[in-house]
Formats: structure tokens, sequence, C-alpha cells
């Protein structure tokens, strides 16, 4: 579904992808393991065009979105992101957060998102917080609704950078037991994460990215049972 072919990112003379190969299947899940500034953050936001790669091909079901003249508009539609800081608009209920999107994109009429609004609010657990403004949330229910924002575009890919690093330690879980559910529903998921047990869990494969490369890539059992590189090893020592 995804092939990514030689992607180099510079800032100014810094250079924080240094020519990743990596192809992810329609289905898989991927977790991006690796030390802070190692690039995981970057890598993911190649995906999306959130950065503009310095070099290399990004294709997403056959279409290059690196190509001069690709269209973002309709890339985004098929590429949804959670982020660490949920980025919830404070001023819109959770209900108005997950329709203004796919209205304002004219993908549905408002009594359509109303409804699927509801529907991807019960998936999350949150029913009974349609009209809550973010401030009144947890921070574990602020990462859900972003999760059913972004649910709410029918993404085909999902991407998830670090989405419970802000969270107290006992919410954790619930936004966990959410995306395992995306998970075994199907979804393609790239996750950016801390979470080791949870990776070990639920990916297909994991990817350990250490200076702008991928070190490693393997499933999960082999990459944190036998990590063949030093450098993975070093890291998996540090915070296993
Ligand atoms: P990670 O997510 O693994 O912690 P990042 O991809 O966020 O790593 O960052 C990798 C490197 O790129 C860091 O040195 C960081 O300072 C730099 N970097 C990231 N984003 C930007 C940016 N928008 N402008 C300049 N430098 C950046
Ligand atoms: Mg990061």
């Amino acid at each position: 579904m995804i092939k990514i072919s030689n992607l180099h990112k510079y800032f100014g003379d810094n250079q924080v992808l240094k020519g990743i190969d990596e192809s992810i299947a329609r289905g898989e899940v991927v977790s991006v393991i690796g030390p802070s500034g190692s690039g995981k953050s970057t890598f993911l936001r190649c995906i999306n065009l959130l950065e503009q790669p310095t070099q290399g091909e990004i294709v997403i079901d056959g279409q290059s979105i690196t190509a001069p003249g690709a269209c973002i508009d309709k890339l985004r539609q098929k590429v949804g992101m959670v982020f660490q800081n949920f980025n919830l608009f404070p001023h819109k209920t959770v209900q108005q957060n997950i329709t203004l999107a796919p209205v304002k994109l004219g993908l549905m009429s408002q009594a359509e998102a109303d409804s699927e609004a509801m529907r991807l609010l019960e998936q999350v657990g949150l029913s009974d917080k349609a009209s809550a403004y973010p401030a009144s949330l947890s921070g574990g229910q602020k990462q859900r609704v972003a999760i059913a924002r972004a649910l709410a575009m029918k993404p085909e890919l999902m991407l998830f950078d670090e989405p419970t690093s802000a969270l107290d330690p006992e919410m954790v879980g619930d936004v966990l037991d959410v995306m395992k559910q995306l998970a075994q529903a199907g979804m393609t998921m790239v996750i950016v994460t801390h979470e080791m047990g949870f990776a070990k869990d639920v990916s297909d494969r994991v990817i350990f990215m250490d200076g702008g490369y991928v070190v490693e890539s393997n499933v999960p059992e082999q990459l944190f049972g036998q990590p063949q590189e030093p450098r993975t090893q070093a890291f998996l020592s540090k915070v296993l």
C-alpha cells in the first residue's frame, strides 16, 4: 500500500532522514521505535506531507505523493493522523470536532456526519461526550476524540505519533485499547510509540530507527527477542 524509497529530509544543514526504504502492506500494523531525535516524527510527517521530503519517493495506493502536482487534499483524506497533543479545536464541541472536516470537504451532509460522529463516539467509548467541549475532557478522552475525528474521514491509513506520551498513566490503557480494536478491524497503521508492550502485542512489524536510519525492522518477537544490530540491542536494554 505504501512504498517509500530513498527518503531523505534535511532541516537546513541538519540531515534528519538519511535514505529510508520501507514498504507497508494494506492492513499491516507497524510500530516505529527509537531514541528521541532519531527522526521518527519526521518520517511519519513525510508520509502525509506535513513535511516535504528533500529527496526520495513515497507511493501510496500506486500514486506518487512526492511527484510534482500530486494532490495533497486527496492524500490527507486517505491518511489520518493522531498527534501527541490531540490538536482538538477548543471552541467546538466533541461532535463538531468530528464532523467539521468531512462536511467542509463535502464528503457527507451534516446529518450524515452527525450520525457517523455518534457511531464513532460509541466506538471509542465516549457516546455521552458529544456535546462536551475539549477543555472538560481528560487527556485520554481527548485523544479518543482525536482518533474518532481522524476516522470520520474514512482514512485508509492511520498515523499515530506518540499518542499516549502526554497522558497520565491511568489514561493510557483506554487509548491503546481503541487502537488495538482498530488494528484488529484491519486498519493499516503506523505508530510511533514508547509503549513497548503494546508494540509487541499489536504490531505485525517493528521498525527501530536511530540517527535518521532504519537500523532494523522485524516481527516483534524477533526484534524484541533477538535484536540483530548492536544499536537496537543497546536501545532495548535501556527501555525494556
Ligand atoms: P523523533 O520524533 O525521533 O524524536 P524528530 O523527527 O522529531 O525525532 O526530530 C529529528 C531531528 O529533526 C531533531 O534533531 C529535530 O531537532 C529536527 N527537527 C524536527 N522537526 C524540525 C523542524 N520543523 N525544523 C527544524 N528541525 C527539526
Ligand atoms: Mg517525535
